[in-house]
């Protein structure tokens, strides 16, 4: 045995419901995981799905939790599948204790706008606390409404800034050709999933046809789906929701060997969750270093889970203590 293991199930309310193509999202579910090895050494993980992403259910990782029966064994990487990614990320980041060193410096965040007309009066308040790169969900109303408001955002970005605009999969690839068009010689850092992953023959062509990169985002939910792609020679970013992709020490193997431009970003867990995912986004040296999505700060209703509010920097030293994630834990005693 490795260590010993519980596994707590968590329900927590947004603050304000996250709209995406995809619907209307107003709760997170999950699972928080905790190790005891055999020196005493206490660690956190989460398990934070999004089965609508392509990741297992939180039905599935429950059940392999359970199997584990309370004990996680030696070769617990050989006997939880990759198809979980999430699980295989809660135990890594668990047993594993990769934090970052309080003097790793910080890195540049996004800062997430709401979808819809909201995003106009936020983008000038969030451009005064210092944001140069803003993200808009689209896909979500009518493209001519979008297109009208897209305009607007871009003529109130300050000097230098960018957006990222998300489409979440909900373009066809003659729609995603339109958005293209538009973005082109625009301040449109790149465009994220334009269309669904399940039209890889779309998606290189958009990225062949036009001047704007294209990240994808669904298309590399796991690891080995992101393995495809890296082995395909994709030319544009690839992000990278480390909750969701697996072992983090493999996933940075991967995204090393390629030198691939990564971006890092949130899948709205809870403070432990997100301690183990910027882990990931502080240790990964790239070709260039891309603003990370973990949004300007609190998603969740309930503080004692909620990650802290987050300025246009985040600090090593500010990602959270192994005190805050024992709080976190007994939250759901
Ligand atoms: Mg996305």
């Amino acid at each position: 045995m490795k260590a010993r293991l519980e596994y707590r199930r968590y329900r927590l309310p947004f603050r304000a419901p996250v709209r995406t193509a995809h619907g209307t999202w107003r709760e997170r579910e999950g699972l928080l995981v905790r190790t005891v090895d055999l020196s005493g050494r206490v660690g956190f993980g989460e398990v934070a799905p999004i089965p609508w992403f392509g990741t297992e259910t939180l039905e599935e990782a429950e059940e392999c939790l359970g199997r584990l029966g309370g004990m996680l064994p030696h070769d617990w990487d050989d006997v939880v599948p990759e198809r979980l990614g999430c699980v295989r990320c809660a135990l890594a980041s668990a047993v594993g204790g990769a934090g970052v060193p309080a003097d790793a410096g910080r890195l540049p965040a996004a800062a997430l706008l709401p979808a819809g007309r909201s995003a106009l009066e936020a983008v000038g308040r969030v451009a005064g606390a210092g944001y140069t790169v803003f993200k808009w969900k689209v896909g979500v109303e009518r493209p001519e409404d979008e297109w009208g408001i897209l305009d607007d955002l871009l003529s109130r970005l300050p000097d230098a800034a960018q957006m990222r605009l998300d489409a979440n999969g909900a373009w066809s690839s003659r729609q995603a050709g339109r958005w293209l068009d538009r973005c082109a010689e625009r301040p449109v850092e790149f465009v994220e999933q334009p269309v669904s992953p399940e039209d890889p023959d779309a998606l290189a062509g958009l990225a062949r046809d036009y001047p704007t990169p294209i990240a994808l985002d669904e298309s590399v939910s796991g690891l080995a789906s992101l393995n495809h792609w890296l082995d395909r020679g994709w030319p544009g970013v690839f992000v990278v929701k480390p909750s969701l992709s697996g072992t983090p020490s493999e996933v940075l193997a991967a995204l090393e060997a390629r030198r691939a431009d990564a971006v890092f970003s949130t899948a709205f867990e809870t403070r432990i969750g997100r301690k183990a995912a910027l882990g990931v986004a502080f240790r990964y040296a790239g070709p260039r270093r891309r603003a990370v999505g973990f949004g300007t700060g609190s998603f969740l209703r309930d503080s004692r889970f909620d990650a802290p509010p987050a300025g246009p920097f985040i600090e090593a030293g500010d990602i959270g203590s192994l005190q805050e994630e024992a709080e976190t834990w007994n939250a759901l005693s």
